[in-house]
């Protein structure tokens, strides 16, 4: 099933991104990630892949995005990244991703490695291009309510987004944020662009400082001065810093719920709890404004 018709469906959809296990650790660990995740019913499981282009990873994606779909019945986002690698590779991936019957691809640029530029693919856009001579897949990208850490220009970055749309992404997936004050600016900046598309709002439960502070300094994400309290004070204390931190997440929810956000995607660290613990807070909302008595 595309993931226009649960768009179509639903005014808001709930989605689960998990990670292929990593190297010296068994598929089996994220199959249980996913049975977990099955029973709260989200909308659709997005699977990321690597940025090192290896035919290896990309296979690892699909095979686990065919998972989701064959043994669980939900139905399955692959992510792709283009660069770090070649035009033949992608184009042996997308044939593999049409015999698993995935049809819903998350298409990505990627990071650089090693500030690598001599690639086949230089942009999102140019894959999404690729993507949809190829076949007939529904195709998602991804945008950055505070900035994509190599772009200095919000217009320019603004423009190339459009130019994602118009090469025939039908949907966006927000990186993290922890301010929903920045995604409603962005989200007016991108309308006021032409930019139309249902744009889901992405969301980590800040239930691990390391992991955190790691990733916000990946991705230019900013930590309000409110979760920086809560990281500091619970940092010593693990179960208070999950309570706080699934909190914090569900909060924010509820605010862009209220807001008529047209997604959810939930960043869940393949941790099925901080999921089951979300849907637990959010999921007689969730139902109520998608017009289903909790
Ligand atoms: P692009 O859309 O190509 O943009 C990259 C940068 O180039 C931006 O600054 C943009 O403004 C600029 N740009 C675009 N077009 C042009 C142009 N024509 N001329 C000049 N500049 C241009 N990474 C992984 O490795 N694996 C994953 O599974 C993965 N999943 C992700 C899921 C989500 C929801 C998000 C938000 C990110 C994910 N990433 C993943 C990270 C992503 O690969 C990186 O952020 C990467 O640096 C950019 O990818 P992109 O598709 O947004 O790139």
């Amino acid at each position: 099933m595309y993931l226009s018709e649960l768009f179509q469906k639903k005014k808001c959809l709930f989605s689960c991104e998990i990670f292929p296990p990593k190297k010296n650790s068994e598929i089996e660990t994220v199959y249980r990630t996913i049975s977990g995740l099955q029973q709260l019913h989200p909308d659709f499981i997005s699977v990321t892949c690597g940025a090192g282009g290896s035919a290896v990873e990309d296979n690892l994606t699909v095979r686990i995005a065919s998972h989701v779909k064959e043994k669980y019945g939900i139905e399955p986002l692959a992510h792709l990244t283009c660069v770090n690698t070649s035009r033949n590779n992608l184009e042996e991936t997308i044939v593999f991703l049409k015999k698993n019957r995935i049809e819903n691809v998350l298409a990505l640029r990627g990071d650089r490695v090693d500030g690598n530029t001599a690639t086949d693919f230089a942009y999102a856009a140019e894959l999404i291009s690729l993507i949809k001579r190829k076949g007939n897949f529904y195709i998602a990208a991804a945008c950055y309510p505070e900035g994509h850490p190599e772009s200095s220009n919000r217009t320019e970055e603004i423009r190339h987004l459009k130019e994602k749309v118009e090469a025939g992404a039908s949907h966006l997936i927000s990186q993290l944020f922890f301010n929903n004050e920045n995604f409603y600016a962005f989200i007016n900046e991108v309308h006021t662009a032409g930019v139309h598309v249902p744009i889901e709002a992405g969301i980590m439960p800040a239930v691990d400082k390391r992991l955190i502070e790691k990733i916000v300094s990946l991705c230019s994400a900013t930590l309000p001065p409110k979760l920086s309290r809560i990281l500091s004070r619970f940092e010593k204390h693990p179960s208070m810093l999950f309570e706080a931190g699934i909190d914090y997440a569900t909060e924010q929810i509820i605010d862009l719920i209220s807001s008529g956000v047209q997604g959810i995607h939930l960043y869940t660290m393949n941790n099925p709890v901080v999921a089951e613990k979300i849907i637990h807070n959010i999921g007689g909302l969730l139902m109520e404004v998608n017009g289903r008595r909790p």
